[in-house]
């Protein structure tokens, strides 16, 4: 059964060995297990619901627990400490296209604020609750879920949007393809949330990142029907599907979506590899993204990821003999750099990729250890987030940031975003265990991937504030050296006073005259995704009765003639 104050399957429970627990004590100091909130509690806090009776929306508590957050780290201050305010009013479970349609039409007559539901894994608050006076409906798509059609000639699959990983790939898998996407939340996470946050997968470099994924589909907006085409390729001016991805929710419900399939591949192998320094392992990582030698994945971990890594690797025995074998070959564990790189497509094609890959790693004195090590990394691939339960009940919190920028900036950057966290909470004696590693590299740079752990502090609130504080430094650092602030996350709420620096003025502007346009009423998960907080300007303006400066004044009867199109 899936947990309801934390991560995953609650039979499923990883261990940390005696040997990684004892060196986080030494990084960190002892980490205070807090007593979590109980479910109990929770459920006698809900309050009553401010929605109409409507056959498909349920009002039951715990339902509407489980649809007030997904998986950030202040989602989990809150479901675990007990701070957790809002909760939706409903939730609504449809199964057909008329149903998300009739729940939309029921949303935009009411003036209810519908949040789109996936999988509920977002990062970065997407799924908060929003502080409104008006009655908030969760959408959840868990059981819109089938597959819909697949054309093998022209290799396309049209899924409705609600299907999670491991349903895609058993429907797929069966009939010869796969989709080849692998987030690290493949297990509960679905194809709607993948295409409207630019969901990127482990092996997006053979595969694709979910945009070059994504063919077309159909949205449910307030404004109407909007039909993305599967067209192979069009010139007809920019192309709509860009809108819909990265839009969080905010234009309207994903639901019918087409992706591009290819056939199983051959081969699907990962190898380790040992570099000496991170000046080698980066430059390395560098030539091969610029060559078209087609390797499927890169993980690239600096010393300190890869130190962590092998302290908290179970088998104690073998990390000995690895590092011993390391020695003899003239590298250090302090600053060893583990790579795991991997081939997948044809025997043939693979075979040729490697053998380039390998004669460039040689060059500047990789040590290959095998495919031991890959079949582990690929057997534990979704499985390690199950560490965050782990922790946590330790008494540490454990988040992840991440960015992409260009490769002159990447080491650079990886180093002050390191500093920043260290340095963040200096004031307080509180010390921060952090590591990187480069997951996804471009001809033109590569995301980082920073993971930091800390102590949980005696209440939740200075657990969040602590949060908060390391969260901000890191966040101005990416921004300060011109990195994205998500490279796969999305925005939500944690990221979007961020978004200016990203976007510009005119940039801001433009996406919230698209998104006012789909959503003149502000219903569609409203405060995510843009710096202001259009939801509660929108509900400001209501309350003293005028118009959103930004809404032209047929924007209501336009909002009437989505509903009617809703409607045919
Ligand atoms: C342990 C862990 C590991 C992760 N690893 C990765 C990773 O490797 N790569 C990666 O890209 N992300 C990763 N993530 C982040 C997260 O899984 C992605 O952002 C994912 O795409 C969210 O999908 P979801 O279905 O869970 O969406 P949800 O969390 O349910 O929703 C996310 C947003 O999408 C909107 N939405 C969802 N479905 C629809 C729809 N049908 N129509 C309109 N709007 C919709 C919601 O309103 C919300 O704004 C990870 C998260 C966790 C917890």
């Amino acid at each position: 059964m899936q947990r309801w104050n934390g991560w995953g399957d609650d039979s499923i429970y990883l261990d940390l060995s005696v040997r990684g627990l004892r060196i986080l004590h030494d990084l960190i100091g002892e980490g205070q297990n807090r007593p979590d909130y109980p479910l109990e509690n929770f459920i006698e806090r809900i309050p009553e619901s401010r929605l109409n009776p409507h056959p498909l929306i349920s009002f039951d508590p715990k339902l509407r627990l489980d649809h007030a957050h997904g998986q950030s780290l202040p989602d989990w201050i809150g479901f675990r400490g007990g701070t957790l305010q809002r909760f939706p009013d409903g939730v609504a479970l449809p199964t057909t296209v008329e149903e998300i349609q009739d729940l939309l039409r029921f949303a935009i007559s009411n003036k209810i604020v519908v949040i789109p539901y996936g999988g509920g894994t977002s990062v970065v608050g997407h799924l908060e609750v929003p502080e409104t006076s008006r009655p908030v409906l969760s959408l959840s798509l868990e059981r819109f879920n089938r597959l819909v059609g697949l054309d093998s000639d022209s290799r396309l699959a049209t899924f409705e949007a609600g299907i999670r990983g491991p349903q895609i790939e058993h429907q797929l898998n069966s009939r010869g393809f796969t989709l080849g996407h692998y987030p690290q939340s493949f297990d509960y996470s679905s194809l709607g949330g993948w295409v409207v946050t630019r969901s990127s997968g482990q092996q997006s470099k053979h595969y694709g990142r979910i945009e070059q994924l994504f063919a077309g589909g159909d949205v449910l907006t307030p404004r109407g029907s909007l039909k993305l085409p599967p067209f192979p390729a069009s010139a007809a001016g920019p192309d709509l599907r860009q809108i819909l991805l990265g839009s969080e929710g905010r234009m309207g419900v994903l639901t019918n979506v087409v992706v591009k399939i290819v056939a199983l591949p051959e081969k699907d192998d990962v190898y380790g590899v040992f570099f000496p320094s991170w000046e080698r392992a980066v430059h390395v990582a560098q030539i091969l993204a610029g060559t078209d030698i087609c390797f499927s994945m890169m993980r690239l971990s600096n010393p300190a990821e890869t130190m962590t890594n092998l302290a908290l690797a179970g088998d104690g025995r073998q990390t000995a003999l690895l590092v011993r074998y390391l020695r003899l070959r003239g590298i250090s564990v302090k600053e060893a750099c583990m790579c795991l790189v991997g081939f997948t497509g044809s025997r043939r094609l693979t075979a040729a990729a490697r053998r380039a890959a390998f004669s460039i790693m040689r060059r500047y004195k990789g040590i290959f250890v095998g495919k031991p090590m890959g079949n582990a990394w690929k057997k534990n691939r979704f499985q390690s987030a199950y560490l965050r339960n782990t922790l946590w009940d330790l008494g540490y919190a454990v988040d992840t940031l991440e960015t992409a920028i260009t490769w002159d900036k990447v080491t650079p950057v990886m180093r002050a975003i390191e500093k920043a966290l260290h340095e963040a909470l200096k004031p307080d004696h509180q010390r921060i265990h952090v590591f990187s590693h480069l997951s996804h590299v471009y001809s033109s740079g590569s995301s980082i991937y920073t993971t930091f752990l800390f102590r949980l502090s005696e209440t939740p609130a200075k657990t969040l504030e602590a949060w908060k504080r390391l969260k901000w430094e890191a966040s101005q650092t990416i921004t300060a050296a011109g990195g994205t602030i998500s490279h796969q996350h999305g925005v939500g709420t944690d990221h979007k006073k961020y978004m200016a620096a990203e976007k510009g003025p005119i940039g801001i502007q433009t996406l919230e005259k698209i998104f006012n346009y789909f959503d003149p009423e502000h219903l569609m998960n409203p405060g995510k995704l843009l710096p202001e907080d259009r939801g509660q300007k929108a509900e400001m303006n209501s309350d003293f009765g005028m118009g959103n400066a930004e809404k032209g004044a047929g924007d209501r009867s336009q909002t009437q003639e989505g509903e009617k199109q809703l409607t045919e």
